[in-house]
């Protein structure tokens, strides 16, 4: 055993003191004695100084060895005790033991040997003993750390939640507020293009050039307009959950021509090829028709919008057996790596400038991502900046639930 040992002998007996104290240093432990006649002079000493190990007489003249181990452990000094006495019995050393008491001999039994034997093996467990103590206290220290650190992500939980609610509830009045404000808006925009296309047709009267001019003006503005009002409609109910789909067979080689040629006066516009290249052999599908030119018309018209020079190009493929692709690819300006993921939602454009040359909502992509995701499918895109752009929208051929969103 390293180190010096120091040890209380506590015994009221001097004789039987310098027994123990002569038996102690004749083991092979280096030690330093200290010795008390009774069990308060025992505490005090205690309570200043630490020891190895006590050796306890049982009958002391103030207290017993039990009561003033049980006064120890309530004071909360640790030391370990070992009784030597020449009046025990073995109900008291089972006592002693039970009281924490590390070990027991009567003082006829006492010799070098068995004092540094009973000496290394108690303050061999008692050390050990600390340490699981130790570990143990600090074991209940992280685990107070962590009940106090989950109580407070609890405590965090329930805000976030009851702020998801919040958010929730000012999310549905913002889609309740634009469908309500788009929709009365419709009214006073379809009697302004509804009374500017009479004044066209001149059953009240002749206008000069200037005034047809200034008519016709009103109506395109008219449409324009309404387009945008209509976009926002469009959106709110997607975000309301108020858009079903009325599934039909239909002719998707038919849907897309049609809904291109409808186009095709955008392209010329600008001087813009528009091709078709369809390839596919089986062009009967299960969709809702008017869906699914909506998501044609906004991808074809933003094709055309954002290319200035070469032209576009629709693709109609099948991808296996279940699966067909709508791919518009144009040779305009490109999206930027960073915007590419931001261009799906709501209001966002990759030019938000004042000055922008391209007008829109910046709702097509939401919308079209929305009824995309209603049909099962997905869309996805790939660009490069200043070469062009491909939106690729991947669709089941037979779009089986009828999903109210
Ligand atoms: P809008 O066209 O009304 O601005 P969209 O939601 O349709 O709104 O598109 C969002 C943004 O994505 C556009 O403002 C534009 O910056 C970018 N974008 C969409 N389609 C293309 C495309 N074919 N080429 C380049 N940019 C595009």
């Amino acid at each position: 055993m390293e180190g010096k040992l120091k040890i209380l002998i506590v015994d009221d007996e001097i004789v039987d003191r310098m027994a123990i104290n002569r038996d102690l240093k004749q083991t092979d432990l280096d030690i330093e004695i200290a010795e008390v006649n009774d069990a308060k002079s025992a505490i005090a000493i205690l309570k200043t100084n630490n020891f190895d190990c006590i050796c306890l007489d049982y009958l002391l003249p103030d207290w017993n060895g039990l009561e003033l181990v049980k006064e120890l452990q309530k004071l909360a000094i640790k030391v370990p005790a070992i009784v030597l006495t020449g009046h025990g019995n073995e109900q008291i050393a089972v006592e002693l033991m039970k009281a924490g008491v590390y070990d027991y001999l009567p003082k006829s039994k006492i010799s070098p040997k068995i004092l540094a034997r009973m000496l290394k093996n108690t303050i061999r467990i008692h050390r050990a003993e600390m340490l699981a103590d130790s570990a143990n206290q600090k074991l209940r220290e992280t685990n107070e750390l962590l009940v106090t650190q989950n109580q407070e992500l609890e405590r965090q939980r329930q805000r976030i939640e009851v702020q998801n609610q919040q958010l929730q509830e000012i999310s549905q009045l913002k889609s309740e507020f634009l469908a309500v404000m788009s929709h009365e808006l419709r009214t006073p925009m379809n009697a302004i293009m509804g009374f500017s296309q009479m004044l066209l047709l001149e059953r009240h009267g002749i206008l000069t050039d200037k005034q047809q001019q200034m008519t016709k003006r009103i109506l395109q503005n008219g449409e324009n307009l309404l387009t945008i009002v209509n976009e926002v409609l469009d959106f709110s109910k997607l975000e309301l959950g108020h858009v079903e789909l009325y599934l039909e067979e239909l002719d998707l080689i038919e849907l897309v021509t049609v809904t291109t040629e409808e186009l095709r006066s955008l392209a010329e516009k600008k001087d813009l090829s528009l091709e078709i290249d369809l390839k596919l052999a089986r062009p009967l599908i299960v969709n809702d028709g008017n869906c699914l030119k909506r998501i044609l018309t906004n991808l074809l018209s933003n094709a055309i919008k954002f290319t200035d020079k070469g032209g576009v190009k629709i693709t109609v493929s099948a991808r296996d057996r279940e699966t067909i692709e709508i791919a518009v690819r144009d040779s305009g300006i490109g999206i930027d790596r960073a915007n590419l993921s931001d261009i799906f939602e709501a209001f966002r454009q990759v030019d938000r400038s004042i000055t922008r040359k391209h007008s829109g909502t910046g709702l097509g992509l939401a919308i079209t991502q929305s009824l995309v995701e209603i049909m099962s499918g997905k869309i996805e895109v790939e660009s490069m900046p200043g070469q062009g752009s491909t939106f690729r929208v991947i669709l089941p051929r037979q779009v089986v639930k009828l999903c109210p969103i």
